[in-house]
């Protein structure tokens, strides 16, 4: 693809689509930009990116100017069938998303790490051993910083450490990462992807345009993930930490690659058997890549944990509060809870996402849980759910607030309250951050 004096629309003006057209105009291009949401920070974008040269079109008659340009670049906000991309491709126009742009004008390797959970908590840990390593590297991708944002500073000695979702899969063609790891399966963004199917899929195609010079690292416990290893033709590299893989795995005290030693399972981070799956994924990928063991160790052992990811708040009057306000779908909060020492009050509810919550209290009955309190758009839903699963430890609260102070009055000394919702925050919050931040404030306020 020709940038210089090609004529691009670059859909959707948040993080992704400002770095998009930003990397095209300083690279000779012609961007028209369309947001069909006008408000205080899509005008801000819209200025900015109209001082940098780009031209602002009315989403109104996108559609007439959708005929003069070459590529549509879609933001992962914005679905697949909107109208915007429907029009181009009637149009016959070629549609990417701002990953794809950025990996066809990349000359890194890539590090693409994709899952319905942990993404974000294996790019960060292996992020950290490639620091310790002495490898420079970015981490970019659905992670916060768009791929195209630090193009620039790739050279084919660093190595971009991509986090994958499921919404930038949807606008990939060529993208081919050096390593990808898919961490687990489970269900979520169903309204997006309509169904189980559609979500499965595009997760694999992260595998779809691997070599065989490549590496697929394939989370082995999840049925699902296991599945993908014919859907490449990468070699794959499983982690497991329930069987002896071809791979990273447990052997009794010891964490193991391929019959070797790498370091002391003692030696991790608390964090749960979840995090003990994202520190395997982290060494299988590291060990692709020849890093030296006790480099590995070092890396991983001195993982810190990310904000709103099973943090520790305080402990208040005998009760451990933690904030998991990531957690926006069911098998993340069952994770969560596994990770609990003792009885548990958990906080759950928000915006639905069109998963079932049958499962979820069917699984909450053996997780030590002594009240779940709900809240958010949700809390009916899930109190049909409880009650179908007989689980009768249930309270209902107006607002996030109160759900807070009933967690409190509901928990006796030497419990743990968890905010581990299961649910996206846009009914009350504007993101995951804000949700817990509003935790860590209300706990601390007591
Ligand atoms: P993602 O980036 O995929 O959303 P994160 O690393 O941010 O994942 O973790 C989000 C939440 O998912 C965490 O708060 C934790 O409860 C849960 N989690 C993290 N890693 C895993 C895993 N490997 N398996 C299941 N749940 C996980």
């Amino acid at each position: 693809m020709y940038l210089k004096n090609s004529v691009f629309m670059v859909a959707g003006v948040s993080k992704s689509g400002i770095a998009a057209t930003e990397f095209l105009l300083s690279h000779g291009a012609k961007v028209y930009v369309v947001d069909e949401i006008e408000n205080e920070k899509t005008g801000r974008a819209f200025d900015i990116l109209a001082n940098l040269g780009a031209e602002k079109v009315d989403s109104v008659v996108v559609e007439e100017k959708l005929s003069e340009i070459d590529v549509l670049v879609l933001s992962p906000g914005i679905p697949i069938d909107n109208r915007i991309p429907v029009c181009a491709k009637r149009l016959g126009k070629r549609i990417i998303g701002e990953l794809e742009l950025g990996f066809l004008y990349s000359n890194c390797p890539v590090i693409g790490i994709t899952g319905t959970n942990g993404k974000t908590t294996v790019c960060t840990m292996v992020s950290e051993v490639l620091m310790k390593a002495g490898i420079e590297n970015f981490k970019v991708g659905n992670i916060g910083v768009p791929f195209t944002k630090e193009i620039d500073k790739y050279t084919p000695e660093t190595v971009a450490v991509t986090e994958v979702s499921s919404f930038q899969l949807e606008t990939t063609q060529t993208f081919c990462p050096h390593i990808a790891v898919v961490t687990n399966i489970s269900e979520d963004h169903l309204i997006r992807h309509y169904n189980m199917q559609n979500y499965i899929y595009l997760k694999s195609k992260i595998l779809f345009n691997m070599k065989e010079s490549e590496f697929a690292v394939l989370g082995y416990d999840d049925f699902v993930v296991r599945g993908f290893k014919d859907k490449t033709k990468a070699k794959v590299v499983w982690f497991s930490a329930k069987e002896k893989v071809d791979g990273a795995y447990i052997d009794g005290d010891m964490i193991c690659y391929k019959d070797e030693e790498v370091f002391s399972k003692a030696l991790l981070p608390a964090g749960g058997e979840h995090n003990l799956l994202n520190a395997l994924a982290t060494v299988a990928v590291c060990k692709c890549m020849k890093i030296e063991n006790n480099v590995i160790a070092e890396g991983i052992i001195g993982f810190k944990g990310i904000r709103h990811r099973i943090e520790f708040v305080r402990e208040f009057e005998g009760v451990k509060y933690f904030n998991d306000s990531k957690a926006t779908n069911v098998g993340s909060t069952v994770n969560a809870l596994s990770s609990m020492n003792g009885k548990t009050v958990l906080l759950l509810g928000g915006r639905d996402k069109e998963q079932s919550f049958d499962s979820l209290f069917e699984q909450l009955k053996d997780k030590n849980v002594d009240k779940v309190v709900l809240f958010g758009e949700t809390r009916y839903k899930m109190l049909k759910s409880a009650e179908k699963a007989s689980f009768e430890d249930v309270c209902v609260a107006s607002n996030f607030i109160s759900a807070v102070n009933l967690a409190r009055t509901e928990s006796k000394e030497g419990e743990n309250v968890l905010l581990s919702p299961a649910c996206a925050s846009y009914d009350e919050f504007s993101g995951f951050e804000e949700r817990g931040d509003k935790f860590v404030e209300l706990v601390n306020a007591f």
